[in-house]
């Protein structure tokens, strides 16, 4: 489930972006898995809905929505979940890392 305490606040502005998005009028099962979808049909159903996102004029905002909300479910900005597990966790690493090297540095040999 999402953490909505990470959402923005509610302004109009904040959310006109998903007027242009190009999976308006699309299926929202296309985005988003049923709970029995594996294998195969998942990647060609989540293939199809990443192809809609690379032609979208507000992909950047889509995607950093998904990010910003740590959306857990669904296509967005032409990323499924596995792929925004993945970049959390190389964030993750990333932000951790420069302070286990400042205390191996502080550490006398
Ligand atoms: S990037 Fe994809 S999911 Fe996001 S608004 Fe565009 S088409 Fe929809």
């Amino acid at each position: 489930m999402s953490d909505v305490s990470r959402l923005p606040v509610v302004v109009a502005d904040e959310w006109d972006w998903q007027l242009e998005g190009a999976c308006r009028g699309f299926d929202s099962s296309l985005f988003f898995h049923t709970d029995n979808e594996r294998g195969f049909a998942r990647e060609m159903r989540e293939s199809r809905a990443k192809a809609i996102c690379e032609s979208c004029p507000v992909l950047k905002q889509c995607r950093e929505h998904a990010l910003s909300v740590q959306e857990p479910y669904g296509i967005w900005g032409g990323m499924g979940e596995v792929e925004r597990r993945e970049l959390f966790r190389r964030r993750r690493r990333a932000h951790d890392r420069p302070a286990v090297q400042a205390d191996a540095q502080e550490t006398p040999a």
